[in-house]
């Protein structure tokens, strides 16, 4: 007789691997095995503790069987068939992806992965006109995560994007500007008085450097 998480034997009347039976059950004294293929037998008079053991094991026989396969997807569709290649997979690759925000708190890429992205954006970025998608802050879903991965590969990092901003604004403050009439304004360099010039904000809007949207005219629609 042997019992184990892979054998029941139990001469004369059966000895087989637990994936040959389908179900246990008792009636009357009997033990009754139904087997895959269909035969069912009966085993008389079993001790009450060896049915308990045949029981138990058989349970945990199936709850190894119904045990979900742990598999790792991070939902990356064939990303070695469309790595590698060249740049138009490249952009291909990352506007497939949609930000997700369902999956905002996805499991971090892998480095590997995110460094095999990195490179190659930093290959192809140069000599092609990738268009880099934009990470939402703080979201981490796969989008998000190579968009990041390839913003910072090309030297875009998205923690500094506000500095960035802040950058623009001081441009902007480097022009004194004075109202000088009605949506008429006078824009002068601070550091060089003889640098000045008039931003007319009417009809039509205009600027003396005679470019049309100049920076002396942003920086009178934001000051
Ligand atoms: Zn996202
Ligand atoms: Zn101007």
């Amino acid at each position: 007789m042997k019992i184990n998480k892979e054998i029941l034997s139990l001469p004369p009347y059966i000895s087989t691997a637990w994936e040959n039976i389908v179900s246990l059950f008792t009636q009357a004294n009997n033990l009754i095995v139904i087997l895959k293929n269909g035969s069912k037998i009966a085993i008389p008079n079993l001790d009450s503790d060896i049915l308990e053991t045949i029981f138990s094991t058989h349970i945990k026989v199936l709850e190894k069987r119904i045990e979900p396969k742990t598999s790792i997807s991070f939902g990356l569709p064939s990303l070695n068939n469309n790595m590698g290649l060249g740049s138009d997979n490249l952009e291909n690759f990352a506007g497939a992806m949609q930000h997700n925000p369902e999956q905002k708190n996805a499991p971090n890429i892998p480095n590997e992965i995110l460094n095999k992205i990195a490179n190659i954006t930093k290959l192809f970025s140069e000599e092609a006109n990738i268009d880099i998608p934009e990470p939402e802050p703080d979201c981490n879903c796969m989008h998000c995560q190579i968009a990041k991965a390839m913003q910072i590969a090309k030297g875009i990092n998205p923690e500094n994007l506000d500095a960035v901003v802040a950058d623009e604004d001081l441009k902007f403050r480097l022009w004194d500007i004075h109202e000088e009439g009605k949506e008429l304004y006078s824009v002068t360099n601070p550091l060089d008085q003889n640098e000045h010039y008039s931003v007319f904000l009417g009809k039509p809007l205009g600027c003396t450097c005679g470019k049309k949207s100049c920076e002396h005219i942003k920086a009178v629609l934001n000051s």
